[in-house]
């Protein structure tokens, strides 16, 4: 951004300076980027993007029927409490509907969390290459980040244990974690869990949890009625293919639920979205198609690195993070004008790894293709 000039620059100047700290210190969520953005900036046309970790099957025909059913009636406000989706939610996972707040995106409720239990002065701890909102939520608040090193790319719980202290209010847990697609087994997360000291609240993201298939594989929303101190985020943004609405949800103790309410906008969650999910949590088989065709693209992807004689981060998630063997900025730069659109994550402290989201064997085919052309480039 140019420096701001003149008299009004003066102005912005002393806006800035009554900013806080924590915000000024942040640099704005960078996200994939789009096709069209592609397309004028390089003339390239029939770009594929796997750079934001979206369902290549798109969403469940029940959940674009529902969502087209309201669009009859866009002059109305949507139901400020999502009274239908929380109850279909709460048969469906066995919890009492005070127990979810739903969220304009899981990122929402997140930032929810930030909002009711950070401060100045508290600490968030979270890992080392982890999901890259919850730096984001905690310095808005002008709380402090705790930054746990990794081990093996994945959350090192003893260490997370040990940064503990007596300021910190909230941990936050990715499993499995993006951009690694690293993930915690049952017993691990639970003793972990256990192991926290009182009032500390324990935030486990569950964004990828309906791709999983590890039998050791936790669903961390059993043990709320164990750990009132635990928080399970999820999202209709991944499997169910529901990106572009923005809705996910936390699972948590009832007055842990109140809280978080009482900060939520008053209609976070637009009605073509509650509906939509509504629907999308009826078609379960869609849900076990986006399964396998990602269970079966890991599969592929992983091979195809292997045959490019590239290492990568075993995952779980809808995405793998790829080593190219050198600095990842130029590669994907490369891919840029292949038509290929990946997702950088040396801001995850990665900057050798390039992640691509799993998509159709076609896509991951043409992505290989180009990976290798560039490669030979190189
Ligand atoms: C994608 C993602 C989310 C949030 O997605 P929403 O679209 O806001 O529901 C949360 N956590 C992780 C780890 C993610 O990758």
């Amino acid at each position: 951004m140019n420096a701001p000039r003149g008299a009004a620059g003066t102005a912005a100047g002393a806006i800035l300076a009554h900013a806080s700290r924590g915000i000024l210190g942040l640099r704005p969520y960078e996200p994939g980027k789009p096709p069209e953005e592609l397309e004028r900036e390089l003339g390239v046309r029939d770009a594929v993007k796997l750079a934001s970790n979206e369902n290549p099957l798109g969403a469940s025909p029940l959940a674009r029927a529902a969502a087209e059913r309201v669009l009859a009636r866009l002059g109305v406000y949507p139901d400020g409490n999502g009274y239908r989706l929380k109850r279909v939610l709460a048969d469906r996972l066995g919890v009492a509907p005070e127990q979810i707040v739903l969220g304009n995106g899981s990122n929402d409720v997140l930032d929810l969390l930030a909002r009711v239990f950070l401060r100045p002065g508290t600490e968030a701890v979270y890992s080392q290459h982890a999901f890259a909102v919850y730096r984001l939520v905690t310095r808005a608040v002008d709380a402090e980040g705790i930054e746990v090193p990794a081990r093996d790319y994945g959350h090192d719980l003893d260490a997370m244990l040990a940064a503990v202290g007596p300021r910190t209010r909230l941990v936050f847990i990715a499993n499995p974690n993006n951009p690694t697609g690293t993930w915690l087994g049952g017993e691990r997360l639970r003793a972990f869990l256990a192991a926290l000291p009182p009032g500390v609240v324990a935030v486990v993201d569950e964004a990828y949890f309906e791709y999983v298939t590890e039998p050791d594989y936790p669903d961390a929303s059993r043990w709320l009625a164990e750990f009132p101190h635990l928080v399970v985020t999820r999202s209709f943004s991944k499997a169910y293919g529901l990106a572009a609405l923005r809705v996910g949800y936390g699972l948590c103790h009832a007055a842990v639920a109140d809280l978080l309410n009482r900060v939520r906008q008053p209609f976070n969650v637009n009605a073509v979205a509650l509906a939509a999910a509504e629907a999308a949590l009826q078609d379960e088989d869609f849900v076990a198609e986006s399964r396998r065709v990602n269970r079966e693209g890991l599969e592929l992807m992983t091979a195809e690195c292997r045959r490019l004689g590239l290492d990568c981060i075993p995952s779980v998630g809808n995405f793998l993070a790829i080593d190219v063997g050198g600095e990842a900025a130029p590669v994907y730069e490369a891919l840029l004008r292949e038509g290929v659109i990946v997702r950088p994550i040396a801001g995850y402290g990665l900057p050798q790894h390039l992640r691509v989201t799993i998509g159709t064997p076609a896509q991951i085919r043409r992505v290989a293709a180009a990976l290798s052309r560039v490669l030979e480039h190189r």
